[in-house]
C-alpha cells in the first residue's frame, strides 16, 4: 500500500547543515561524544525499522482496527502490531532518549525526534502507543518519588510497559478544573481511586505485559478547580518490591471508540474502582505535574503531522509522475504517451510544493525546538538553560497548533493529487486525512493552543519571550538585510517581524479594554507568528542553499525552490490573517444567540 522511505537526506541537512548539532553538543557534557557517525547510524537504522516493520501494517491496521472483548475487558490491537513492539523494545527504541541509569541510551532529543517522524510516517496510530510511554518516562523523571522512579522508569525506559495520560472525563476536556475522580488516602501512603475516564488513548491493549497510567484526581480536602487536582500513579499491575508484575488492579476498560482515524490505537473509556495509586508531585498540584506530559505530548503531535505530510507527499509525489491525463498547457510534455503525466500541470505543483514546503517547515521547526530541550536539559550554564527553556515554551503551542494545522491541508493537498482514486480507501490516501484530522484536537485543541500562545506566553509575560526570540530574527536580517541574493527571503522576513510586534500590542492594548479581544484574534494570531517562526527558518535554509548551489548536487536547487514556493504562495496568507486578527471582537461576539 503506497510507499514510505524515510527522508534521510532532508534529516541530515536540518541536523547537520541548518542547525549544526555535533557543534551544539560539543556543549553539552553529556553529548560530546555524539558525532556525525552515529547520528548518521541512527536514522539509517531507524529507517530500516519504520520502512520495512511499521509501514507494511499502517494500512491493514486501519481497515482491521481494534477490538474489545466486554467479557475479559481487554483489547486486542491489529494483526501485526504485537510482533513489530515486540521487534521495537528487542531493538532497544523505546530507550533511544532515555537516561542510562535507567537503563536507555542517552542520545540526544534532537536525535530522538528525527526517528519520531519516521515512526509517525510509517505508523500514527502504532506510534501512540510508545509515543505515551515516553510522555510518562519524562514526568515520572521530573516528579516522581525515588520509590516511583525505581519501579517504573527501568521498565518504561525499554518499553516493557507502556504509559497513559488519563485527564478527560465525559463532562470536561478543555475545562479540567470541573473533573470529578476521587483519590482517597490510605493508611500506607497510598491512595484508592474511583471514577471514569474518557479517550484514553493506549488505555488497554496487547502489546505489552502493564500499563502505568497516569491518572488526575481529586483528593478529598480539594480545592475547587484546577488548583484541587493532584495527580496518581495507577498500573494496572501493581508491581512487586522488586519490579515483579504483581496484583492486577480496579483499572478496567469499558469500551472503546469508534472513530474517523487512527484505528489501530486504541480509545478507551477507563473505569476506575477504587484503584490503587501513589500520589506524583505535591498534592493538588497535579497539572504543574501534568505539564510536563502534555508539553512533551505537545511536541509529539506536531511530529505526528509532520510524519503524515511527509508521507502523503510522498506518494501523491509519485503517483503525480505516473498518472497521465490531459496535456500541458504549454505543449506536450511527454509526447511518446497519450497525455502528459499531471506533475507538469500548474496546480498539481502547487498542491505537490504545498505539502513539500510544510514537510520542510516542520522538520526545520520541530528539529529546532528538539535541540533547544537538549540545551533546556544539559547546558551546563544556567542562563542558557533558562533561555531555551523559554523558547521551548514560546514555540510549543505553535508547534502543537501550526504544524497540525498545516497537515491537514497538506495531507488534503496530496489526496486531491489522486483525484477520485484519492477517495478510495484502497490507495491509502484518505488514510493519512483522517488519521491527520484528530492531531488538531487532541492535547489542548488548536484553538486552546492559540489562547496560551497569546494569553499566557505572550501577553502574560509582556511579550518578553516573543521579543527575544524576535531580537534572533532581527539579528538574522541585519546580517544579511544587505546580501542582495538573499533579499527575497529577509525583506519578507523583516517585514513580517515588524507586522508581528504591532499586531501583538495593539491585540494587547484592546484586550485591557476586552478579555474576549484575546479570544477574537488568537487563532489567526498564532497562524502568523508560525510564519514568522517558518519565514526565519526557510530564510536560513535558503541562504545555505545558496551558498551551495554551484556544488552540482542538485538537492540545494531543490531546497532554494521550496523556499520561494514558500514566500510566493504561503507566506502572503500573513496579509489576510493580520487583518482577521485585527478586526476585533465585535464582529464574532454582536450576533445575540438567539439569532443564530
Ligand atoms: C482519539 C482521541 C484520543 C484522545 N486521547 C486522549 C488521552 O490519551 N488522554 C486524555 O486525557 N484525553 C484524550 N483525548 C481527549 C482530548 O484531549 C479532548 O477531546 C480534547 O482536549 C477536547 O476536549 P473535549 O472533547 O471535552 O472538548 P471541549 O472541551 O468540550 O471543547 C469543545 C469545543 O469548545 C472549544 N473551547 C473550549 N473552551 C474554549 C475556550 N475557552 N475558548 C475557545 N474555545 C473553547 C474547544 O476548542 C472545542 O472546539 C482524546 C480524544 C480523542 C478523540
Amino acid at each position: 500500500m503506497g510507499q514510505y522511505v524515510a527522508p534521510i537526506r532532508d534529516m541530515q541537512f536540518v541536523l547537520h547543515e541548518f542547525l549544526n548539532v555535533t557543534d551544539e553538543f560539543k556543549q553539552l557534557p553529556k553529548y560530546q561524544e555524539i558525532d556525525a557517525d552515529i547520528i548518521n547510524q541512527v536514522l539509517e537504522e531507524g529507517a530500516k525499522f519504520t520502512q520495512e516493520v511499521l509501514f507494511p501494517l499502517n494500512h491493514s491496521g486501519d481497515r482491521e482496527g481494534c477490538h474489545f472483548d466486554p467479557a475479559t475487558k481487554t483489547v486486542t490491537t491489529p494483526k501485526g502490531f504485537k510482533e513489530a513492539y515486540k521487534q521495537y523494545v528487542e531493538g532497544g527504541w523505546a530507550a533511544l532518549a532515555c537516561e542510562p541509569e535507567y537503563g536507555g541510551q542517552g542520545l540526544p532529543v534532537s536525535l530522538n525526534n528525527s526517528f519520531y517522524e519516521m515512526l509517525n510516517s510509517s505508523n500514527q496510530a502504532w506510534s501512540m502507543y510508545p509515543g505515551l510511554s515516553h510522555g510518562a518516562y519524562e514526568c515520572l523523571m521530573e516528579h516522581g518519588t525515588e520509590e516511583q522512579k525505581r519501579l517504573y522508569l527501568p521498565k518504561l525506559a525499554t518499553g516493557e510497559w507502556t504509559g497513559t495520560m488519563c485527564l478527560t472525563e465525559a463532562h470536561c476536556g478543555t475545562d479540567l478544573g470541573m473533573l470529578r475522580s476521587k483519590a482517597e488516602p490510605q493508611a500506607d501512603g497510598s491512595y484508592l481511586i474511583s471514577g471514569s475516564k474518557i479517550f484514553i488513548s493506549a488505555g488497554e491493549h496487547d502489546m505489552s505485559e502493564n500499563i502505568v497510567h497516569l491518572v488526575l484526581a481529586r483528593l478529598p480536602d480539594a480545592p475547587e478547580g484546577s488548583k484541587g487536582i493532584s495527580l496518581f500513579l495507577v498500573p494496572k499491575f501493581l508491581p512487586t518490591a522488586d519490579g515483579a508484575l504483581g496484583e492486577r488492579n480496579g483499572i478496567f476498560c469499558g469500551a472503546i471508540e469508534e472513530k474517523m482515524g487512527i484505528h489501530g490505537n486504541s480509545t478507551c473509556q477507563m473505569n476506575l474502582d477504587g484503584a490503587r495509586g501513589t500520589l506524583i508531585g505535591q498534592p493538588h498540584k497535579g497539572l504543574q505535574a501534568m505539564f510536563v506530559f502534555m508539553n512533551a505530548a505537545r511536541l509529539g503531535v506536531g511530529m505526528q503531522s509532520l510524519g503524515l505530510t511527509e508521507v502523503a507527499y510522498q506518494n501523491a509525489l509519485a503517483y503525480a509522475k505516473d498518472r497521465i491525463q490531459m496535456r500541458s498547457l504549454s505543449g506536450p510534455k511527454a509526447p511518446d504517451k497519450p497525455a502528459d503525466p499531471i506533475i507538469v500541470h500548474p496546480d498539481v505543483r502547487r498542491m505537490l510544493l504545498t505539502a513539500k514546503a510544510y514537510a520542510e517547515g516542520a522538520r526545520a521547526f520541530t528539529s529546532y525546538v528538539a535541540l533547544q530541550i537538549d540545551r533546556e536539559l544539559n547546558h551546563p550554564d544556567e542562563a542558557v538553560r533558562k533561555e531555551a527553556a523559554d523558547e521551548v515554551a514560546l514555540l510549543t503551542p505553535i508547534i502543537k497548533a501550526f504544524i497540525t494545522d498545516n497537515g491537514w491541508i497538506a495531507t488534503s493537498e496530496a489526496m486531491q493529487v489522486y483525484g477520485g482514486h484519492g477517495y478510495i480507501a484502497e490507495w491509502g490516501m484518505e488514510q493519512y486525512v483522517r488519521d491527520a484530522r484528530i492531531n488538531m484536537i487532541y492535547e489542548g485543541t488548536n484553538t486552546v493552543q492559540s489562547l496560551d500562545l497569546l494569553g499566557r506566553k505572550i501577553l502574560m509575560d509582556n511579550g518578553a519571550k516573543l521579543r527575544k526570540f524576535g531580537e534572533k530574527i532581527k539579528g538574522f536580517v541585519e546580517e544579511n538585510g544587505l546580501d542582495e541574493s538573499l533579499s527575497e527571503f529577509v525583506t519578507p522576513l523583516g517585514e513580517l517581524g515588524e507586522k508581528v510586534s504591532k499586531l501583538t500590542m495593539e491585540i494587547g492594548m484592546k484586550a485591557f479594554q476586552n478579555p474576549d479581544e484575546v479570544g477574537a484574534a488568537a487563532v489567526p494570531y498564532l497562524r502568523v507568528v508560525g510564519h514568522l517562526v517558518y519565514s526565519y527558518f526557510f530564510a536560513q535554509m535558503a541562504k545555505i542553499a545558496l551558498a551551495k548551489q554551484d556544488s552540482g548536487d542538485r538537492f540545494y536547487e531543490a531546497k532554494l525552490a521550496t523556499a520561494r514556493f514558500y514566500f510566493a504562495r504561503l507566506y502572503p496568507e500573513t496579509a489576510m490573517l493580520i487583518r482577521q486578527a485585527r478586526s476585533g471582537a465585535s464582529n464574532l461576539l454582536a450576533l445575540d444567540v438567539e439569532l443564530f
